[in-house]
């Protein structure tokens, strides 16, 4: 960019003199709208994924600049205010700072200051592609101009609103036909009037990664489902963005099943932490959370036994799982025959193979249920057992002090 004074060039010759602002070796992929009165236009390629890190060598030497932090400060927010306000699939990362003070084809998008006179040129910004992956350095002349980071603090040129512009190339833009825009080539006064950005830079940016539409919802089904999670849910509404949609029912995060459009996902829902109305999130790093609230309910587990085995035979293992309120205290019993059982904390009064009565006597000696609400155990089917006799189980879980009997489960011994 130049310094506005010495902008005196009819606006052709002006775009033209932009490619000294990218490597003479991406010349040829520098792509101007000629014919177009005004409008931005664009240089070498984006940042695949719409993110662009950089690295700052906050090495100025005006004291008006200010200390190393006030500079990074001031470079930051010029980068910040594409992705804050470019409404754009888009946003830089900052990953701190740096002493290279070369523009060089490296794996470094690097920005600095040279004590190097730039004639005409304030700061340029230099753009490398390797690999399909966008590389960029950007450089201050600090030989020549002098630079404040706050205009406040004397004349000078804005490393900010400079650096919005230089930025601007970094992510992808040329030059604007546009005289207020930031992509104008000359510098808008002192460059503090760059650090905005105006419409035809963002629609540059929207241009070029897209227009950041916030999610918006319509509908799921179903919705409501136990505590413990698992419950296939779809999602109706308009914005899902493949890849970017990050669901969370309350504050965990859910399985993104399938995007299927924009308009719909399915996710699985993860063990929930509190009983009733709950908010579903969708996470979208470029425009922030989204959060549709009380719309998931989650409900108590229902107290159930189950068999995960198969056919049940002789000296073989059978697998018991039993499913209740996160945390509850639980005793299973089994049957073969008549009277009092006492298993695992818990007394039962069997008869004719069914549980009748079942009393804690100790609290319950093994772990509650886990934070899923589960619990598996392996039960053993004596050597004896004969073909078609069948085994009755049944737990028991405490409930706020209440007993609570599971259905009972009948496993039938089906092989020899
Ligand atoms: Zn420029």
């Amino acid at each position: 960019m130049k310094p506005a004074q010495t902008e005196l060039r009819p606006k052709k010759a002006q775009k033209l003199k932009t490619i000294v602002l990218t490597l003479s070796v991406l010349a040829s992929v520098v792509f101007f709208s000629v014919g177009m009165l005004s409008a931005y236009t664009l240089t070498c390629g984006v940042h695949s994924a719409g993110v662009g890190g950089y690295l700052i060598n906050p090495n100025f030497q005006d004291s008006i600049a200010g200390t190393e932090q006030q500079q990074i400060d001031a470079v930051n927010l010029g980068a910040d205010e594409w992705a804050i306000n470019g409404n754009a699939k888009f946003f830089w990362t900052y990953g701190g700072t740096t002493e290279i003070a070369m523009p060089s084809n490296d794996n470094n998008n690097v920005v600095f200051a040279t004590q190097a006179s730039g004639g005409n040129i304030l700061a340029e910004a230099f753009c490398y592609m390797q690999n399909g992956t966008r590389f960029f350095d950007i450089r201050y002349y600090d030989g020549n101009h002098s630079w404040n980071h706050d205009s406040s603090v004397g004349s000078g040129f804005d490393i900010a609103g400079i650096g919005c512009h230089e930025f601007g190339h970094s992510l992808g833009l040329g030059h604007s036909g546009e005289s207020g825009a930031t992509m104008w080539p000359s510098s808008l006064g002192d460059g503090v009037a760059n650090r905005s950005i105006e419409n035809d830079d963002i629609n540059g940016i929207q241009f070029l990664y897209g227009e950041n539409i916030p999610p918006h919802l319509d509908s799921i089904s179903p919705n409501s489902g136990t505590i413990t999670g698992g419950t296939l849910v779809t999602v109706h509404g308009s914005g899902f963005f493949q890849d970017i949609t990050r669901p969370c029912v309350g504050d965990n995060e859910a399985i993104l099943v399938r995007w299927v459009s924009q308009n719909e996902i399915w996710i699985r829902t993860p063990p929930g932490d509190s009983i009733g109305l709950n908010d579903i999130t969708l996470k979208d790093r470029f425009a922030g959370n989204f959060t549709f609230a009380n719309v998931f309910e989650y409900e108590e587990s229902p107290v159930l036994l189950t068999s995960l085995s198969g056919p049940a035979g002789p000296g073989r293992n059978v697998e018991i799982q039993l499913q209740g309120p996160p945390g509850a205290t639980y005793g299973i019993a089994s049957s073969r025959g008549q009277g009092l059982f006492i298993w695992r904390g818990f007394q039962f009064s069997l008869g004719n193979n069914i549980a009748v009565h079942m009393k804690s006597i100790s609290g319950g000696a093994d772990p509650p249920l886990d934070g899923l609400g589960l619990s598996t155990k392996c039960f053993r089917i004596p050597e004896d057992a004969t073909l078609f006799e069948e085994f009755v189980f049944q737990g028991v879980v405490k409930v706020g002090g209440e007993l609570i009997q599971t259905n009972k489960l009948v496993v039938q011994v089906l092989q020899q």
